[in-house]
């Protein structure tokens, strides 16, 4: 399998829908462009938890996640590449034919589990594997080593050059992260793919380093809740490669770069402002839609 591939990542200035460099400098940092399937911030917050399940002399990584999980998925081809078994606790009973994701991960090794949307609520592990030794990493990666991997992510960015920074925003340890490695200057602004997600506030703060530090959580982008979306946002997809050439997804990404637009739109970033817009990668999610919907 492909290596991953750091050297790939790049700072992208794009002027969608109409900035002006003059007055507002827009840029994406390109964490879709590592690897083909452990794209974005999935590897990054990763990191820790592979390191300490290996000193733990653990041979086994267990997760949880649903059938189009880009988690699931990162885990697998990670395992793989780093020579781990996986298991992944999927929500749900066992359908007819497998999601992509699904059959990618088990080609890569990884052993599914199908266990019911009740059991799965309370993250039960199946009778099958109580007795098995295994290094648990939590659904979506949530946690304090997850949160520490993700502050990595600034390292291929200039140190405090940025005014904002805007990011997608599924269990918020990315978005942790990147606040606890970014300065009191920046704002960090987040725009959560789930619904009325109200537990993400305490939840982020629970992993800052700086429990009082400022963050901005904007809940109106959502587009009717986690992986729904409208012809609206698939048609600002497309407009947006058509005007930057960067392919974005229907869960997170797609519904960040519109908040972004919108945002300008709004004049919500004051002039001078220097933006960094975090493509955490998520692509291979698109292979749920139609052929056809997208022009990527
Ligand atoms: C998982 C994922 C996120 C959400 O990251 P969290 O750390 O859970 O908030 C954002 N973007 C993409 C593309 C993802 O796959």
């Amino acid at each position: 399998m492909q290596e991953i591939s750091l050297s790939q990542i790049t700072i992208d200035k794009i002027s969608y829908p109409f900035a002006d460099p003059g007055q507002i400098e827009l840029a994406v940092l390109r964490l879709d462009k590592i690897h083909p399937l452990i794209s974005g911030n999935k590897w990054f917050k990763l990191q820790y938890y592979l390191n300490e399940a290996m000193a733990q002399k653990k041979d086994t990584i267990l997760t949880f996640g649903g059938a189009w999980s880009n988690h699931i998925i990162a885990v697998a081809a990670a395992c793989h590449l780093k020579g781990i078994r996986s298991i992944g606790i999927i929500r749900g009973e066992a359908p007819g034919m497998l999601s992509a994701t699904l059959q990618e991960a088990m080609a890569l090794g990884m052993q599914l589990f199908f266990i019911s949307r009740s059991d799965y609520a309370i993250k039960k592990i199946p009778p099958e594997l109580s007795n098995a030794d295994f290094y648990l990493v939590s659904e979506g990666g949530y946690g304090q080593p997850g949160a520490a991997g993700a502050a990595k992510i600034t390292d291929h960015v200039t140190p405090g050059y940025y005014t904002h920074i805007c990011c997608a925003v599924g269990t918020g340890t990315m978005m942790a992260g990147l606040l606890n490695a970014s300065d009191e200057q920046q704002s960090v602004i987040g725009i959560p793919v789930m619904k009325n997600n109200t537990d993400l506030d305490p939840a982020i703060r629970q992993l800052l380093e700086n429990k009082t530090k400022p963050f901005l959580l904007l809940h109106d982008y959502h587009f009717g809740g986690y992986a729904k979306y409208t012809p609206a946002l698939l048609h600002f997809m497309n407009d947006f490669y058509q005007h930057t050439s960067i392919p974005s997804d229907f869960v997170y990404t797609g519904k960040l770069f519109y908040a972004v637009a919108d945002l300008m739109k709004k004049e919500f970033f004051p002039k001078g402002s220097r933006i960094l817009v975090i493509h955490s990668g998520g692509l291979r999610g698109n292979a749920s839609l139609r052929k056809g919907t997208l022009i990527f």
